[in-house]
C-alpha cells in the first residue's frame, strides 16, 4: 500500500499542480462527469433533440378500398398530410429524418440511432424515445420481433461489441456495461428488475447527474445476459397490469444502459455514459375511450408528462434559457440525457389509416420543426372528412349541445377561425369543410376544432408548442401592471364618491332620508369592506353597484349581515342606516351566475394562455396547464372540468369560480382578446 502511494508520489512529481488536482478528482470519482476525449472543461456545444418520423405500413391488410392513407412521404426529411380544414390543401412537415412505410428496422437504426452510440464511449449521455399513438409502431420500432429486431436489441448488440473491442487487452480503458429497466406509471418510478421496490425517487447530485438511489443495476457482458434480465422484467411489467394493453400503453418503459470506463494507467480516469431507450406511453387522446376514474387519472399523468416532454424538446431546440425538466418525472429523469451535451433522438411513429388522422396530426405537431400549407389536394380522391365517421347516427345523436350550435350556423363559427377556407371550385365542393363536420363523430369535431384554434393562435408557420416562458413572464408582468393601475383608478373613484356623499350629508342632514340609497348605502358600507385592501375583488361590488344604479332591473341584491342573521334588502330600501359593525354581502341572480359561468367556459375554451392569465387565481403555470389540457382533450364542456386538469384541485377550482364569476358576469371581461 505504502509502496503504491510512494510510486504515485513519484509519478506525480513531474506533473504541474493543476493537472494533479484534475487527476485526483478524476480518480476519486469527482471528475467522472463528462471527462471526454475532447478534454475536461471543454464542453461540446449543446446538442439539439433530433426528430425523426416513422410511418408504418398498413397492418392486417387494413388498406382496403375504404382505407386509403391520409399521410405520405415526400422525401427523406418531409411528408404531407391532408388538411382537414380544406381538402384543396395539404400540410407539409419537415423533420431531421423521415422513414416511410417501406423502411426497415435496419434503416431506422443505422440512420438515426447507431451514430449516437459512439458518444457513450466518450462519457456522454444519449437517449432514444419512441413517441406516437398506441398502435402506430413504437414498440415495433424499439423492440421489434425476433424476425425484425428493433432499436433496443440492435443497440445492445453493438454497444456490447464496441465495449468488448475497446476494453481488449492492451487497450487503455477497461469498460463495463450495466442495465436497469424501469417504468414510469402515473408519475411513479417503478423498478421492473425489482418490482417490490415501490416508487423510487429521482435525485440530482452536485454535478448535475441524475440518479435513482435503489434502482437495480445488472452487469451485462453478452446479449444473452441482457435477455436474461430483460425478458422476465418485461413480464413483470405485464403481470403487474390488470389489463395488459391498457397499462402498457399508459406507462413509459425506460431501459437504461450505462457504460462505465476506467483508465488502466495513471491518471486512472473514470467515465460514464448513459443511454436511455424509451418506449413512451401512447400519445392518443384517452378521453375518446370514455375513460373515467383511474383511467382518467392515468391519462392525465401520461398527457402531462408527454406535454412537458414537448415543452422540454421545444425549449431545447429553441435554445430557451429555462427548460422545464422538473415539471414531470419523465423529463426530470432525462435531465442529464436530453439536451445539453447529450445526444437525443425522438422517433415519432405515425400510422397511415384514417382512423388515426387526429392522432397523427397531433403527433406531427408535437414533433415538427416546420410546417407549411401547400396549395394542392392530397390525392385525387382527396380526403373526405365524412368518411372518417363510418358509424351512421342521426344528426341529433351525432351532435352534442355545442356541436348542435355549430350545426345551426357553421359559417358564423368560421368567422372566428384564423384562415378562411379556400373558395369552392366545383359543385362537389360547395360546402365549406366545416359543414362536413356535421356528419362526423362529435368527439372528433371537438378535437379538430380545438386543434384548429391552437394552431390558429400560433400562426400557420409557428412552432407547435407553447410560447416561451420568458415571453410569458414579460406578458404576465405587463398584465399585472395594468391590473394594478386599474385597481388604483377604481379606488380613487370610490374615494371621490365617498367624499361626495359625506359632503352632501354634512350639508343637509335632513335630506338624508330622502336620498335614494342605491348608491349611498353601499358606498357607506364600502368603507367597511375596504378594510381588506389587499383583496383585488374588493372593487367588484362598487362596479356592480354602479351598474345597478344604471339598470333598474338589477340582478344583484345587497344582503345586510349583522351577526348571524341576514336580512335581504333591496337596494332602494329606505330604512335608516345601521351601525358601522354591519357588513354587506351580494346576492346574485341565477341568470347572472349562468352568464358568468358561460363566459368563464368560453374563456377556458377559446382564450390563449395570456387571456387565461387575466383571470383571478390563474397564473402562468395554471394557464399553460389549462391550454395543454385543452390541446390534448379538446374543449371543456363545463367549468367544473377544470378539476380534471392535472395540478388544479377541486378547492382551487371553486375558489377560481368564486373569484371570477361575478366580474365576468358583470361584463368586466367579455372573452379572449
Ligand atoms: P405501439 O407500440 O405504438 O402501440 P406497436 O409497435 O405495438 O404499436 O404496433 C402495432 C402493430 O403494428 C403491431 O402488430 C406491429 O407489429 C405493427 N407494426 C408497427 N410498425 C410496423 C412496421 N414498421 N412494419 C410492420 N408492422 C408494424
Ligand atoms: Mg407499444
Amino acid at each position: 500500500m505504502e509502496r503504491r502511494a510512494q510510486g504515485r508520489r513519484r509519478m506525480d512529481a513531474g506533473v504541474p499542480a493543476r493537472r494533479r488536482r484534475e487527476m485526483a478528482a478524476a480518480t476519486s470519482g469527482a471528475g467522472r462527469c463528462r471527462l471526454s476525449k475532447v478534454g475536461a472543461g471543454r464542453r461540446p456545444p449543446p446538442a439539439r433533440v433530433r426528430v425523426a418520423v416513422r410511418l408504418r405500413p398498413f397492418v392486417d391488410g387494413a388498406a382496403g378500398e375504404n382505407d386509403t392513407p391520409c399521410v405520405r412521404g415526400l422525401d427523406s426529411c418531409s411528408l404531407e398530410i391532408a388538411n382537414w380544414r380544406n381538402h384543396q390543401e395539404t400540410l407539409k412537415y419537415q423533420f431531421d429524418a423521415f422513414y416511410g412505410e417501406r423502411s426497415s428496422q435496419q434503416d431506422i437504426y443505422a440512420g438515426s440511432v447507431q451514430p449516437i452510440l459512439r458518444h457513450l464511449l466518450e462519457g456522454q449521455n444519449a437517449s432514444v424515445l419512441a413517441y406516437g399513438p398506441t398502435g402506430a409502431g413504437k414498440t415495433h420500432t424499439m423492440l421489434g420481433s425476433p424476425e425484425q429486431p428493433g432499436v433496443i436489441p440492435r443497440a445492445l448488440m453493438d454497444l456490447l461489441q464496441l465495449t468488448r473491442e475497446e476494453s481488449a487487452e492492451g487497450r487503455p480503458w477497461a469498460l463495463s456495461v450495466t442495465m436497469s429497466y424501469l417504468e414510469i406509471y402515473q408519475e411513479k418510478v417503478l423498478d421492473l428488475l425489482e418490482p417490490s421496490s415501490g416508487d423510487l425517487v429521482i435525485r440530482e447530485d452536485c454535478r448535475g447527474n441524475i440518479l435513482i438511489p435503489g434502482l437495480t443495476q445488472k452487469p451485462i457482458t453478452s446479449f444473452a445476459d441482457f435477455e436474461r434480465h430483460f425478458l422476465p422484467a418485461s413480464r413483470n411489467r405485464t403481470v403487474g397490469a390488470t389489463r395488459l394493453n391498457q397499462r402498457s400503453s399508459r406507462s413509459h418503459a425506460v431501459l437504461l444502459v450505462k457504460v462505465d470506463q476506467r483508465e488502466r494507467l495513471a491518471p486512472f480516469r473514470q467515465r460514464e455514459g448513459k443511454l436511455y431507450l424509451i418506449d413512451l406511453a401512447g400519445s392518443e387522446d384517452n378521453r375518446r375511450t370514455g375513460n373515467k376514474g383511474l383511467r382518467l387519472k392515468e391519462s392525465g399523468a401520461i398527457n402531462t408528462s408527454l406535454f412537458v416532454l414537448g415543452k422540454v424538446v421545444d425549449a431545447l431546440n429553441q435554445g430557451l434559457p429555462r427548460v422545464p425538466y422538473r415539471d414531470s418525472k419523465l423529463t426530470r429523469l432525462l435531465q442529464d440525457s436530453l439536451g445539453g451535451s447529450a445526444h437525443s433522438i425522438l422517433i415519432a411513429n405515425i400510422a397511415p389509416e384514417r382512423r388515426f388522422y387526429l392522432d397523427t396530426v397531433s403527433a406531427l405537431n408535437f414533433a415538427a420543426r416546420s410546417k407549411e400549407v401547400i396549395n394542392r389536394p392530397f390525392t385525387n380522391e382527396s380526403l373526405q372528412l365524412h368518411v372518417l365517421a363510418p358509424i351512421k347516427l342521426s344528426k341529433k345523436e351525432l351532435l352534442g349541445p355545442s356541436e348542435a350550435k355549430r350545426a345551426r350556423g357553421p359559417e358564423e363559427e368560421e368567422t372566428g377561425s384564423p384562415e378562411p377556407p379556400a373558395a369552392p371550385s366545383s359543385a362537389s365542393q360547395k360546402l365549406s369543410p366545416l359543414q362536413k363536420l356535421n356528419s362526423m363523430d362529435p368527439a372528433m369535431v371537438e378535437r379538430l376544432l380545438s386543434l384548429d384554434r391552437l394552431l390558429g393562435s400560433q400562426g400557420s408557420q409557428g412552432t407547435p408548442l407553447l410560447s416561451t416562458p420568458r415571453r410569458e413572464r414579460m406578458v404576465l408582468m405587463k398584465t399585472v401592471e395594468a391590473k394594478d393601475l386599474e385597481i388604483e383608478r377604481l379606488k380613487m373613484k370610490q374615494k371621490e364618491l365617498e367624499a361626495k356623499v359625506l359632503a352632501q350629508e354634512a350639508a343637509d342632514p335632513k335630506e338624508k332620508e330622502n336620498y335614494s340609497p342605491t348608491m349611498l348605502r353601499p358606498l357607506a358600507r364600502r368603507t367597511v369592506t375596504v378594510a381588506k385592501p389587499l383583496k383585488k375583488a374588493v372593487v367588484m361590488p362598487l362596479q356592480l353597484i354602479q351598474e345597478q344604479a344604471a339598470y333598474p332591473n338589477a340582478e344583484i341584491h345587497i344582503l345586510k349581515k349583522k351577526g348571524r342573521k341576514r336580512k335581504l334588502e333591496s337596494l332602494d330600501a329606505s330604512e335608516p342606516e345601521e351601525k358601522g359593525e354591519d357588513c354587506w354581502e351580494l346576492q346574485i341572480s341565477p341568470e347572472l351566475l349562468a352568464r358568468g359561468r358561460q363566459k368563464i367556459l368560453d374563456l377556458l375554451n377559446e382564450g390563449s394562455a395570456r387571456d387565461l392569465r387575466s383571470l383571478q387565481r390563474i397564473g402562468q403555470k395554471k394557464a399553460q396547464l389549462i391550454v395543454g389540457w385543452r390541446e390534448l382533450h379538446g374543449p371543456f364542456s363545463q367549468v367544473e372540468d377544470l378539476e380534471r386538469v392535472e395540478g388544479i384541485s377541486g378547492k382551487q377550482m371553486e375558489s377560481f369560480l368564486k373569484a371570477n364569476i361575478l366580474g365576468l358576469a358583470a361584463g368586466q371581461r367579455c372573452g379572449p382578446s
